[in-house]
């Protein structure tokens, strides 16, 4: 197997961590997923991941609740740094050099971010987990995942999810839903599917970064979609040919 892009983004929610267990994180389930990063390491591919917190805090639930919002949203950066030291321990574990840089400075823990400091990380082969976000409240970890795939020069956003692409209609709820080969940004925006938020959606948009959305439980997923597997859905500029 070939891969098809040299530098990648790979955003996991934190919910893909948890399993079936409804909170934190399954050890299972995160040695799964390393396996899985460390396949694309042995590809050569350089890979960068973004890890959501929504296995153990959300700000906007939080603040529905009556949290002050940037409490919330700083509560829920932490959570992702817990998370990127639960997967940099996992890919260690298997042999796999790892860096976690945070968007919030705690050196004892991560790195801080710095954008050179990244890309030096990616060109010796290292995975670099992004931490807490965008550092900022009232934004996502699929922002994040978007910002930093721009910033460190990934050719594509890979966004994990636990179905196999992105559906006119819940596939869970509806036989019939039909699922997208292809999308537009705008296609995502007017029709309100749920691939990211749109913040993440319109930065890909106005910075021409095309999206794949596939099944990240599929094994050996992430490795067909990076050698040209045309698996999940793609969101992408009209003029973006999906290499195969
Ligand atoms: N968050 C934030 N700014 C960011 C990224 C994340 O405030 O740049 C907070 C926000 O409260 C969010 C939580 O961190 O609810 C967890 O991130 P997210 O919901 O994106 O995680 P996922 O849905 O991917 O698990």
């Amino acid at each position: 197997m070939t891969p098809k892009f040299k530098r990648v983004t790979l955003k996991l929610s934190g919910e893909a961590l948890q399993g079936s267990q409804g909170y934190g994180i399954d050890p299972e389930v995160l040695a799964n997923i390393a396996g899985e990063v460390k396949a694309l390491i042995e590809l050569g591919v350089e890979t960068a991941l973004v890890i959501g917190g929504g296995n153990i805090f959300r700000g906007l639930k939080a603040s529905a609740k009556g949290m002050d919002r940037s409490s919330a949203d700083y509560m829920g950066m932490l959570a992702t740094v817990m998370n990127a030291i639960a997967m940099q321990d996992a890919l260690e574990r298997i042999g796999v050099y790892t860096r976690v840089l945070s968007a919030i400075e705690m050196k004892e823990v991560a790195e801080p971010y710095i954008r050179r400091r990244a890309t030096r990380h990616l060109e010796k082969g290292r995975v670099v987990i992004f931490a807490a976000g965008t550092g900022n409240p009232y934004f996502t970890t699929d922002t994040a995942a978007a910002l930093r795939a721009m910033e460190v020069g990934s050719e594509v956003l890979l966004k994990a999810t636990r179905v196999d692409g992105v559906y006119d209609k819940d596939p869970l709820l509806h036989d019939d839903a039909v699922r997208y080969e292809r999308l537009s940004y705008l296609d995502v925006l007017a029709k309100g599917l749920h691939v990211m938020d749109s913040t993440a959606i319109s930065l890909c948009k106005d910075n021409d970064l095309p999206i794949i959305v596939f099944d990240m439980l599929g094994p050996g997923s992430v490795r067909q979609v990076v050698c040209g597997e045309p698996l999940g859905t793609l969101v992408a500029p009209p003029n973006f040919e999906r290499p195969r």
